[in-house]
């Protein structure tokens, strides 16, 4: 059983890492912020009061996430492992997780993705992604060949409700504030934090860097 979560500020290339990871092990890829912008999408489970927290770039109850992710956690699916993206976010999260865990007998391991602050701004608000088909691009360090415009089906990009300046600035206070502790709390009561330095390496150097670290 392969239980991994990968931990980091927003911008801090969680997402990417775990795209990469997920296909190289097989194991699923659980985003709580991927799992509610699909279930606004759809219209079904998330209502408007949690639609409206994510605009603003506040953190969504507990239970709701809680529930959600203990769902996912239950199929078939992730009975070999999982790769934890955006989860747990709150100190609450974090020992609900534990309590997951420990009830049958797994172990995490944690990856701190660690990111320098004005990196993270520059890629939050360079960050484009294609509506069809979802590719991510950043206007400083991965533009698309056709400003705007998808390199694979030429589809105009679009930028993330949440990726305006205002609500970003409220998401790395979000981070701050109420994530930032669970990583103290993980290193203390839970044992197994990697550091990774992913500030300037390009998303492949740092997947083998997180390779290497999962291999020890
Ligand atoms: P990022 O890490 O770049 O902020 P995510 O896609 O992980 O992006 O999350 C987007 C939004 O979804 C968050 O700002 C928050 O509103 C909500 N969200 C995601 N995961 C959680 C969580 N574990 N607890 C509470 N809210 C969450």
């Amino acid at each position: 059983m392969k239980a991994i979560v990968l931990f980091g500020s927003p911008g801090s290339g969680k997402g990417t890492q775990a795209k990469l990871l997920t296909e190289c092990l097989g194991l699923p890829h659980v985003s709580t912020g991927e799992m509610l912008r699909e279930g606004i999408r759809q219209g079904a489970g998330v209502d408007a009061a949690v639609a409206a927290i994510m605009h603003a770039g506040s953190l969504v109850s507990d239970q709701v996430v809680e529930a959600m992710v203990e769902e996912r956690l239950g199929r078939p699916d992730a009975a070999k492992g999982f790769v934890l993206d955006g989860y747990p976010r709150t100190l609450a999260q974090a020992r609900h997780l534990a309590g997951w865990l420990e009830g049958r007998g797994i172990r995490e391991v944690v990856i701190h993705l660690a990111v320098d602050y004005n990196i993270i701004i520059a890629r939050l608000t360079g960050r484009r992604e294609c509506p069809r088909c979802g590719t991510s691009y950043n206007v400083a360090f991965h533009p698309p060949k056709v400003d705007e415009l998808c390199d694979l089906d030429g589809e105009k990009l679009a930028i993330r409700e949440d990726d305006r300046e205002a609500v970003i600035r409220q998401r790395l206070d979000a981070y701050e504030g109420q994530t930032r502790p669970v990583l103290e709390y993980l290193r203390t009561a839970r044992g197994r934090v990697v550091e990774v330095d992913a500030s300037n390496d390009p998303p492949e150097s740092v997947y083998r860097k997180i390779r290497q670290a999962l291999e020890n």
